[in-house]
């Protein structure tokens, strides 16, 4: 449909901004249910945040979803919080109401959702995550009590604020390094990755520790193809996801907050593997 005056503008900031596959699938769900809006991306450097925070507030942007490296810089900016962002402490997503701008946080959600159709029910499994950023904060807030959570880092400061976080009394947190790897996957049913390790063709665990029934979440994505750790799950048998599973949930809680109508999924699934 023609975009004309009246058109909602959306907008992913982030920096670097350039690969998002957010302009391409929110587009094509707009362009589907013929609802006239335009989202697109806007490369914004930590320094700019506040005045372009304060520049869409006066522009009358209709919401926006925020990506690295601002999703906890941009907290203070926003005039409230949803609880979803309370709980995990980050923000990926703003809803301008009434001239008022919320912020949401949709990873947990869209995680859930992913791991769902990857796994059903994760009751009861033994999961191992890699990383200990914002995105694992988000990772941890999806398991509970009946979880029993590794969490695995470079820095093991940060591992032990993230699994400060889990719902469980069984969290526990070790360096990043080969014997950890190799120990903790002996007995876990998911692995998670949440690393930016998998970005660029690396896999982040070495060969012969993968097995048939240990399920794999990588939250880094290639264009095109499967992430290296993905890649060699599948060729043993394993089930695995790649990060489009996240980003295509996260957007479709996103685009439901956007717009008040459910999302079309596999259109915008479409849009993300073309
Ligand atoms: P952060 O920068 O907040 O955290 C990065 C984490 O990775 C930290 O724990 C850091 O360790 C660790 N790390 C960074 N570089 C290395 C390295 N070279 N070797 C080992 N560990 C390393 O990033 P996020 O948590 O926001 O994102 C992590 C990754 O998750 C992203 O790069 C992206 O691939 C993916 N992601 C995907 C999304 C999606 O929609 N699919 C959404 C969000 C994230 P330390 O604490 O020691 O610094």
């Amino acid at each position: 449909m023609a975009i004309d005056a009246k058109a909602k503008v959306f907008a992913v900031i982030g920096d670097p901004v350039e690969h998002s596959l957010s302009p391409a699938m929110h587009n094509a769900a707009f362009s589907h249910l013929g609802i006239d809006a335009v989202y697109v991306a806007l490369h914004v450097t930590p320094a700019n945040l506040a005045a372009a925070i304060a520049g869409f507030k006066a522009a009358g942007i209709a919401g926006l979803n925020v990506t690295i490296p601002h999703k906890l810089a941009v907290i203070p900016l926003v005039d409230g919080l949803d609880g979803s962002a309370k709980s995990v402490g980050a923000v990926n997503t703003i809803i301008n109401r009434d001239g008022l701008l919320v912020g949401y946080n949709t990873d947990v959600y869209g995680f859930r959702r992913g791991l769902e159709r990857l796994v059903g029910s994760t009751k009861g499994m033994r999961v191992v995550i890699l990383g200990a950023g914002g995105a694992s904060r988000a990772v941890v807030q999806a398991f509970d009590w009946s979880n029993e959570l590794a969490v695995l880092n470079r820095s093991v400061a940060n591992a032990q604020k993230i699994a400060g976080l889990a719902k469980t009394a069984k969290a526990t947190a070790l360096a990043l390094d080969g014997q950890n790897i190799q120990e903790s996957l002996k007995t876990a049913d998911l692995l998670v990755n949440a690393t930016p390790l998998g970005l660029h063709g690396e896999n982040p665990v070495p060969d012969g520790l993968l097995r048939k029934d240990l399920a794999v979440f990588d939250l880094a994505y290639e264009k095109g193809k499967a992430t290296a750790l993905v890649g060699a799950a599948r060729r043993i048998g394993a089930k695995a996801a790649d990060g489009k599973e996240l980003l295509l949930y996260q957007g479709v809680k996103a685009f439901e907050l956007f717009t008040g109508e459910p999302a079309p999924v596999e259109v915008m699934r479409r849009a993300i593997e073309e």
